[in-house]
């Protein structure tokens, strides 16, 4: 008898970053490198939490906790808070709406299911979050990759092509560009490329639908002050295109285990922005309902009350994650280890485009108490996870592994 449809029932997932994870948690040597989780650690290698958002969310009381959200779309504070630090002042030509999400996750799977139907296509990037891949899939959708990088830098070219391969074969197309800070390569892309990207897609667009994905899980962690400068080029996109950005409270407050986010939809027309936001409550409340009230109870009191003592905390985070990057950019320099263009973030990712050798390599570190992630593309190393101690000589290591599995 067949109870689980299109035999997802058959196979057995083995989400590799949740295996991996747990045996080097598994692993008591102190020699024990965790590079494994998407999760920012402190320099003694716990998990790290901000103090002022453990500060206001320890003091809400049981029944704020225990409460269900004021609505499926989410409570109306967090969701205005939360788009003003998302979208600062850049945006003001376009019409915004936001629906709260379990995470950066829900926000995506409520993109992916408002705006394709079965058989549409999705394109992503090569390499990316692992998790882009199942999550089409799952929805039967047809799943194309850009190339990020050519010998130049970032590859427009490859870009513009995917975009109208993908569009041939579509009703629609939805596009996930993963920046700043890109999962798992660490990229974060030019303003110059940005308008070069919103060209390509505005040239799609004339054709069909178009929507531009943005996932922005990582944009706190951007060490500049202009991080978010390049949304001021979304005014200018024409009704044919929309705007989605994908918000995750899971790395902004580190609050992985809460599940909160948000997906806001920017767009030219008042009616499209009031569209997206009926259907999203519709699909909240019959997917999740409605999200987690502390998490989203405490953001709109930080942004309210405390912002300026939780930047300064973020600051003091992103400078100890920026320590861990320029060591390990300098010593793979130094070790000749090749990654892929890294500038900012809580990744670093090493080219090896041949899926056996990656994992030779990652199951000969972790003989040493080393581990990494091998994906499409290469060996993902999450220096979030790994206190400055012992990024050093981490390069290095990672490279001798590499020569004695060539
Ligand atoms: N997008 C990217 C690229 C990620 O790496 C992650 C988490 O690892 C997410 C989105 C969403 O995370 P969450 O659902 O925990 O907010």
């Amino acid at each position: 008898m067949e109870f689980w449809k299109n035999g997802w029932g058959k196979t057995a997932r083995n989400d590799k970053v949740f295996a991996y994870s747990q045996m080097a948690f598994a692993d008591k040597s102190p020699a024990t490198v965790n590079a494994t989780l998407g999760t920012l650690s402190n320099e003694d290698g716990e998990i790290f939490s901000f103090e002022t958002v453990y500060e206001r969310y320890n003091a809400l009381s049981n029944s704020v906790k225990t409460s269900y959200a004021q609505s499926p779309l989410g409570n109306p504070d967090y969701l205005e808070a939360l788009k003003a630090w998302t979208l600062k002042e850049n945006c003001p030509d376009l019409y915004t709406a936001a629906c709260a999400a379990p995470g950066g996750t829900g926000a995506i799977a409520l993109a992916m299911d408002l705006s394709l139907q079965e058989g549409d296509s999705v394109l992503i990037p090569y390499p990316a979050w692992s998790n882009y891949d199942l999550m089409a899939t799952q929805r039967g959708l047809r799943l194309s990759r850009y190339e990020l990088f050519d010998e130049n830098g970032f590859s427009l070219e490859d870009f513009r092509k995917k975009c109208q391969q993908a569009l041939n074969d579509s009703e629609r197309l939805l596009v996930i560009v993963n920046d700043p800070c890109q999962n798992p390569t660490g990229y974060s892309m030019t303003i110059e490329e940005w308008k070069r990207v919103l060209e390509i897609l505005e040239e799609c667009a004339q054709e069909k639908p178009v929507l531009l994905l943005n996932d922005i899980a990582y944009i706190d962690y951007s060490p500049r002050s202009d991080s978010k400068d390049y949304m001021r080029l979304f005014n200018g996109i024409s009704e044919n295109l929309c705007v989605l950005i994908a918000f995750s409270l899971s790395k902004t407050f580190s609050f992985y285990g809460m599940r909160a986010g948000a997906l806001i939809a920017l767009h030219r027309n008042a009616e499209t922005v009031t569209e997206f936001e009926n259907a999203a409550q519709k699909y909240a409340r019959a997917h999740w309902s409605s999200i987690n009230n502390a998490a989203m109870v405490c953001f709109a009191e930080i942004m309210e009350k405390d912002s300026a003592k939780w930047h300064k905390e973020l600051e003091e985070a992103r400078r100890m994650l920026q320590r861990r990057t320029d060591l390990f950019s300098k010593e793979a320099k130094e070790a000749g280890l090749e990654t892929y263009p890294q500038k900012e973030g809580f990744f670093v990712t090493v080219v090896e485009k041949d899926p056996a050798k990656a994992k030779k390599t990652v199951a000969r570190l972790m003989e040493r108490h080393i581990y990494c992630l091998d994906i499409q593309g290469g060996i993902r190393v999450a220096l979030c996870s790994v206190p400055y101690q012992k990024v050093k000589g981490l390069a290095g290591k990672i490279k001798e592994a590499m020569l004695e599995t060539a």
